[in-house]
C-alpha cells in the first residue's frame, strides 16, 4: 500500500493547481515545497504578483496617501493571499510536506526537511512541478560563456546587481538602474523604475525589444518607452560589468563602446528550469537542456510520472502552467481532455503602455498561404483612451479573407491584457469578424475599439 495516490513536488501555480484538480476528483494528494513561505512559487512570490503589485504601485503611486512603499506594499499583497492560498489548499484536504525532494525510485521519493530530517513517501503517481529560476548572465552577457569560475563579477550579488528574484529584497530605490534584456520581465521593470522615477537603460542583443512579439508591438512599446524617458539600446551587449560601489558597465552596441555608471544593474535574460538535484535521470526520466521531456498529457517518458509548468519546455506563464494542471491531472485519472494549441494562447507585457497579442500575424499567414484581411485602429480614437488620458497604442485584427476567420490580435494600450481575452474566446472557437460585429458593445468603453475596428 503507497502513502499517497499522488504526490507532487513544487507549490507553484503548476503542482498547487494539479493537486486541487487531484484532490476535487477524490484522490489522497501530497503537496511538497522547500518550506511554507514557498507556498505559490515564483508567481507568488517573486514573479506575477509582487511584479504587478509594483507596476500598480508605481502607475497608481498619489493613490497611496499612507506613505507605504512598493517593497511593502508588494510584500503585504504576496502574504495575504499566500494565507488565502494555504486556507484553500487546506480545505481541499490536500497534505502538505516541507523540504526537498528527489526520488528514490519511480514509485518513492525522499524529503529532506528544513532541519535536515528525511522521510521517504511513496505513491502510485508523480507530478515533477519545480519550477525555474533566473539564468545567471553569462560572461560577458550575451556573448559568449566563459569556463566555469570565470570573473564573479557577472554573477548577480543581490547588492547592487540584482536578478527578478533578488531585487525584491533591495529597497527599489535607485537612481539609475541598468537592465539587461528587454523580455517580459526586463520591460515591466524599465516601466516599474521609471514610474518610480529612476532614470532608466535598457540594453537588449536582439535587433528589437520584445523580440518574441509581433514588429508593431515592439516597434510601438520602443517609441512610447522613449517618450516616457527609458533609453533603449538594442543590438547592445554588455562586455563588461563590475559590481562594488554601484555599477560599472561596459556596453557594446555595433562598433562603439559606451562606459557607464549605474546605481544597480537587473539581470533580466531568461530563465532555466529547476531539474538537478531531483534524481529525475537517475530513474531514467528523459531531459533536454535540463527541460524534462513530456508527452502531451504530461506524462514523461516514465510511467505515472508526469511534469508540468516551468520545468518542461513550454511557455514559462503561470496560466500555462494551470492549463497543463488540468490536463495532466484529468489524465491521471483517466479522463479525456483537450491539447493545448500553444499558438491560441494569449500573452501580454504589463509595462506602461501595456501590450497583448494571440494567433497568427500578416506575415505568418502569408507564408501558411493563407490570404488575410488587417484592420486597424488607433487608442487615440476610442473616448474612454482619451478621458482616461492614456491613448497610445493600436489594435490589429487579423482575419482570413475568404472566411473572415479570426486569425490573431495585437494590441498596445490601456488595459489590453484584459480586452485580449475577447480574442482569446474568438481565436480559440474560430469565430469570425462577422461574428464579433454582430455583438453589441458598451459605449463608452476600451472594449468599443474592438467592435470600431472591425466596422
Ligand atoms: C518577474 C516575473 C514576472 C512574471 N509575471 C508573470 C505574469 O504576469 N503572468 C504569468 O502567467 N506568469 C508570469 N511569470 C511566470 C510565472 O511566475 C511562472 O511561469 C510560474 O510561476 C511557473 O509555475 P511552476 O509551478 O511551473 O513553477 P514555480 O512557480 O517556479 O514553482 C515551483 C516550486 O517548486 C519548488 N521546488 C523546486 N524544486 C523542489 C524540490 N526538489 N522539492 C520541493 N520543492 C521544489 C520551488 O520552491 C517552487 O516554489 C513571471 C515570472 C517572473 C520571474
Amino acid at each position: 500500500m503507497r502513502d499517497y495516490d499522488v504526490v507532487v513536488i513544487g507549490a507553484g501555480p503548476g503542482g498547487y493547481r494539479t493537486a486541487e484538480e487531484l484532490a476535487a476528483r477524490g484522490k489522497k494528494v501530497c503537496l511538497v515545497e522547500l518550506f511554507e513561505e514557498r507556498i505559490g512559487g515564483t508567481c507568488l512570490n517573486e514573479g506575477c504578483i509582487p511584479m504587478k503589485s509594483l507596476l500598480e504601485f508605481s502607475q497608481r503611486k498619489h493613490l497611496f496617501s499612507t506613505g507605504i512603499e512598493a517593497g511593502k506594499f508588494a510584500k503585504e499583497n504576496v502574504s495575504s493571499l499566500r494565507k488565502a492560498l494555504i486556507s484553500v489548499l487546506k480545505s481541499e484536504k490536500i497534505e502538505f510536506l516541507f523540504g526537498r525532494a528527489k526520488f528514490v525510485s519511480e514509485k518513492e521519493i525522499s524529503v529532506l526537511g528544513p532541519e535536515g530530517s528525511e522521510k521517504k513517501v511513496s505513491a502510485d503517481y508523480f507530478v515533477i512541478a519545480t519550477g525555474s529560476r533566473p539564468k545567471l548572465p553569462a560572461s560577458p552577457v550575451g556573448g559568449p560563456t566563459l569556463p566555469a569560475g570565470g570573473p564573479a563579477w557577472f554573477a548577480p550579488d543581490g547588492k547592487s546587481f540584482f536578478t527578478s528574484d533578488n531585487i525584491l529584497k533591495s529597497d527599489l530605490r535607485f537612481g539609475k538602474i541598468l537592465i539587461i534584456g528587454a523580455g517580459y520581465v526586463g520591460c515591466e521593470f524599465a516601466s516599474f523604475f521609471r514610474g518610480m522615477n529612476s532614470q532608466v537603460t535598457v540594453v537588449e542583443v536582439a535587433e528589437r525589444i520584445l523580440p518574441e512579439a509581433d514588429r508593431e508591438i515592439s516597434k510601438t512599446l520602443f517609441r512610447e518607452f522613449r517618450k516616457r524617458g527609458i533609453e533603449i539600446i538594442v543590438s547592445g551587449m554588455i562586455a563588461k560589468i563590475r559590481t562594488g560601489k554601484g555599477i560599472e558597465a561596459e556596453i557594446s552596441a555595433g562598433s562603439s563602446k559606451i562606459l557607464r555608471n549605474f546605481d544597480a544593474a537587473l539581470s533580466a535574460v531568461g530563465r532555466v528550469p529547476n531539474t538537478e538535484n531531483l534524481g529525475a535521470e537517475e530513474i531514467g526520466i528523459k531531459m533536454e537542456n535540463g527541460f524534462i521531456l513530456t508527452g502531451k498529457n504530461f506524462e514523461t517518458n516514465v510511467k505515472n510520472i508526469f511534469a508540468v509548468g516551468d520545468c518542461i519546455n513550454a511557455p514559462a506563464l503561470a496560466y500555462v502552467a494551470y492549463r497543463q494542471a488540468a490536463i495532466c491531472a484529468s489524465s491521471i485519472c483517466g479522463e479525456k481532455c483537450h491539447e493545448i494549441d500553444y499558438e491560441k494562447l494569449p500573452k501580454a507585457v504589463f509595462s506602461d503602455p501595456p501590450a497583448a497579442w494571440i494567433g497568427i500575424s500578416g506575415e505568418t499567414a502569408a507564408e501558411r498561404g493563407l490570404e488575410v484581411t488587417i484592420f486597424r485602429k488607433f487608442f487615440r480614437a476610442n473616448s474612454k483612451a482619451v478621458l482616461m488620458r492614456k491613448p497610445a497604442g493600436f489594435v490589429k485584427i487579423v482575419c482570413e479573407k475568404k472566411s473572415g476567420r479570426i486569425l490573431g490580435c495585437f494590441m498596445v494600450g490601456a488595459e489590453v491584457f484584459e480586452l485580449i481575452h475577447i480574442f482569446s474566446v474568438a481565436v480559440s472557437n474560430n469565430l469570425t469578424s462577422t461574428d464579433l460585429r454582430k455583438s453589441v458593445f458598451i459605449h463608452p468603453t476600451l472594449s468599443e475599439l474592438i467592435s470600431d475596428t472591425l466596422r
